[in-house]
């Protein structure tokens, strides 16, 4: 998001700023001093027991259904073999959001042996070439979040976010408000993606 007005580029008067955050959007708040306080924070936590293993992992949920069959299909998996899972997010940024996940329930790439890290980045690029040919996107966006700190849902069980993307598909509800619009059912997304991975592998 972008504040070509900002009083900081534009000079007006500090009476005539809008709100500070403007402010705050262009100037980093270095502040060391906060690192003891949340190591702090971390250590009590543990202490009171607040930071507990993930209840359920539904990654191996769906690795646990028959592949393929309809649980599987209903869990929204597109792919699973001895490299692990490609399942459609249910909670997406975007239509075709797609999760890689390993068969192990690991939570971090150096838990994985070479071999499975080889695996799970094939299933990554099989990935990729999904979204290109089904959902015709022009970008993708690959992610990790590795730990809870870093915004992952499921910390235990490492996974890779492929997000398609295409020029201008951000729109004024995104930049206004931030939130994003999905135009398009799971289930349709589903069924198209599976099409395609049935002709992409198989052919
Ligand atoms: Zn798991």
């Amino acid at each position: 998001m972008r504040f070509p007005d900002c009083p900081v580029r534009t000079g007006l008067a500090k009476a005539e700023m809008p709100v500070t955050l403007c402010v705050m959007l262009h100037r980093n708040l270095w502040a060391p001093w906060r690192l003891s306080y949340l190591k702090q924070l971390v250590h009590e936590q543990q202490s009171l027991g607040e930071e507990k293993p993930d209840k359920g992992c539904f990654l191996c949920d769906a690795l646990a259904a028959p592949w393929p069959g309809d649980e599987a299909r209903l869990r929204l998996v597109l792919q699973h073999d001895d490299r692990g899972l490609m399942i459609l997010n249910r909670y997406p940024y975007t239509n075709g959001h797609l999760l890689i996940a390993p068969a192990e329930h690991v939570a971090s790439l150096s838990d994985l042996t070479p071999t499975g890290r080889a695996g799970l980045m094939e299933l990554t690029e099989l990935g990729e070439r999904l979204l290109r040919a089904a959902m015709h996107c022009q970008g993708i966006n690959v992610g990790i979040n590795l730990g809870r700190s870093a915004g992952a849902g499921i910390p235990g069980h490492l996974h890779i976010h492929l997000v398609p993307r295409w020029d201008g598909d951000t729109n004024f509800m995104q930049t206004v408000s931030g939130v994003r619009v999905i135009p398009q059912a799971l289930e349709d997304s589903y069924a198209q993606l599976s099409d395609m991975l049935s002709r992409i592998t198989q052919g």
